[in-house]
């Protein structure tokens, strides 16, 4: 340091610096680009060789604050938006920073009260086996009824209640008041109902999880089968003796167990192996679109494939759409849950559709039939009509999409064998891709057809890039084009094993 700085320690690994200068900003991110620089270089500590790095806060006098105190405090909050922004960094502080500070510890005080006087209720969202359409079970989500903020989710405060440790009573909470129901409706018309809960890392190591869910079962007098409890994986990563002990013991007692958000916690695919699990539930991040990205369906596919091989059910989250439903089923998905068949509801509300015996309805005409099935894709909407005369008359089943989005949509829905449609046609308008080279990812079993010359650079390019399967010209010739949807169908009949009369339906 400069003559001038001062530099001291002020405890534990913290240090302070007390820089006199011009230009505060500036110079401030300077000195700390620069200590950060010398630190960088390992030290020797009795013959090891170790690193450090510093997360530096910095405040600014008088700008920020005149009194020794404040100072101190805001140089210590923007250290720790240094630390979370991934440590070896510095952040300045703002105004914004304290505000946030401000916010966190009132959520805090009022989430404390909240565990006093008892303002979280259970919503309860059905799980739908998809080869019956029945409902499997529930699964218990946590709301908070905040005195004048009305039903608050828990993304807004869950995060809290785990670093504050708070989860621990309020997760011993949730497995007591979910045992409830669950004992009611087996003595009732209901009857059994499986219902899973959320349960955080902190309840392995801080809670008695084990002594919880068996007085909760013994209470209400329900089997340990009808309770399953859903980890992440990384809840499942860290401490990992412990919890595996626990698990062992739950799952001798046939209490079920899945892992929640499948596919972005840290995890070694080697713990599939060794925890005692069930259930496979893939994140709503991979089902979002998963009928219209490549990647996001080889994603759900393999995780289907692998929890299929090591005996393991799977549950797709976040199901909104018939057409991701369809396509899950299609693809041996065992269970979905999602706003396609409900939203999580109060437990008046889930007792009503279970008591009803609400099941999946499959979209009307969404049926497989074993016909042979057309897309047609155009995005000009005057060319579909002739299509659909011209070749109508060979019986097939046509379905026509005025768009890519549409296309994706009627594919998920139906077994399609054989699609025409412009080989540029784009995903969206702009530049984020062509149709039919995602197509020919997500159903490579399909034939694609497209308009073109094919001494045009491009058709041959996604002739070579296996996009297409064929070509005709446009404006087309009749009994060519005709004749050319008869052969693809021949061909895909031959390649597939089929017998075309299969296909006739
Ligand atoms: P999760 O366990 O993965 O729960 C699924 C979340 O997806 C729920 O959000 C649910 O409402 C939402 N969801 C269900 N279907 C759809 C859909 O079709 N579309 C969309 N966009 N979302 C859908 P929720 O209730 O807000 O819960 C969020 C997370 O909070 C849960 O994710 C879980 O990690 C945590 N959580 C909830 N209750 C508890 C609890 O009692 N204990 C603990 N430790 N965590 C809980
Ligand atoms: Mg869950
Ligand atoms: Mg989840």
């Amino acid at each position: 340091m400069r003559i001038r700085d001062i530099i001291g320690r002020l405890g534990g690994d913290e240090f302070a610096l007390i820089l006199v200068m011009q230009q505060g900003q500036q110079g401030a991110a300077l000195v700390a680009s620069k200590i950060r620089e010398v630190l960088r270089a390992p030290f020797e500590l009795q013959g090891h060789e170790v690193n450090v790095t510093a997360s530096i806060g910095i405040t600014i006098h008088p700008e920020d604050a005149s009194d020794f105190d404040t100072l101190i405090k805001y140089a210590d909050t923007a250290m720790y938006r240094a630390k979370q922004a991934g440590r070896d960094t510095y952040r300045f502080f703002t105004a914004q920073m304290n505000a946030d500070v401000q916010a966190r510890l009132n959520l805090e005080t009022a989430l404390r009260r909240a565990v006093e006087n008892e303002e979280f209720v259970l919503y309860y969202q059905p799980k739908v086996r998809l080869n019956s359409g029945r409902i499997s079970g529930l699964e218990a989500l946590l709301r908070w009824q905040r005195p004048g903020h009305g039903m608050v989710p828990p993304n807004e405060f869950i995060l809290l209640l785990e670093e504050t440790g708070l989860i621990v009573r309020v997760g011993s909470w949730v497995i007591s008041s979910v045992c409830n129901p669950i004992g009611l409706w087996l003595n009732s018309m209901v009857g059994a109902v499986q219902v899973s809960v959320n349960v955080s890392g902190r309840q392995f190591v801080e809670g008695d999880l084990d002594a919880d869910v068996i007085r909760g079962l013994e209470i209400n007098g329900i089997p340990a089968d009808l309770l399953e409890l859903e980890l992440t994986e990384t809840s499942l990563m860290a401490n990992t003796e412990r919890t595996i002990g626990t698990l062992r013991n739950l799952k001798h007692r046939c209490v079920q167990i899945s892992i929640d958000d499948f596919g972005t916690g840290y995890s070694s695919l080697a713990y599939l192996r060794c925890f005692p699990i069930d259930k496979l539930k893939i994140d709503i991040a991979f089902i979002r679109d998963v009928t219209t990205n490549p990647d996001d369906a080889a994603i759900v596919l393999a995780i289907i494939q692998m929890a299929h091989s090591l005996k393991l059910d799977v549950v797709a989250e976040g199901v909104e759409s018939a057409a991701q439903m369809m396509y899950l089923r299609r693809h041996h998905c065992d269970y979905i849950q999602g706003f396609c068949f409900s939203a999580p509801l109060p437990v008046t509300q889930v007792e009503k559709i279970l008591r009803d015996e609400q099941h999946l309805l499959l979209p009307v005409g969404a049926r497989s039939t074993q016909q042979k099935t057309l897309l047609l894709v155009d995005n000009e909407p005057h060319m579909l009509a002739p299509l659909q005369h011209l070749l109508r008359q060979d019986g097939y089943r046509i379905l026509a999409a005025r768009s890519a989005a549409e296309g994706f949509e009627l594919l998920a829905l139906n077994e399609v064998q054989i699609i025409l449609c412009n080989q540029r046609l784009p995903i969206k308008n702009g530049n984020s891709g062509v149709f039919l080279d995602n197509v020919k990812e997500l159903y490579p079993d399909t034939f694609r057809i497209s308009p073109g010359d094919i001494y045009r650079e491009s058709i041959l390019d996604a002739m070579n890039r296996g996009a297409i399967y064929c070509v005709y010209t446009k404006p087309w010739d009749d009994i060519l084009l005709r004749d050319n949807v008869r052969e693809a169908f021949r061909s895909y009949c031959l390649l597939h094993n089929v017998f075309t009369d299969d296909l006739d339906g």
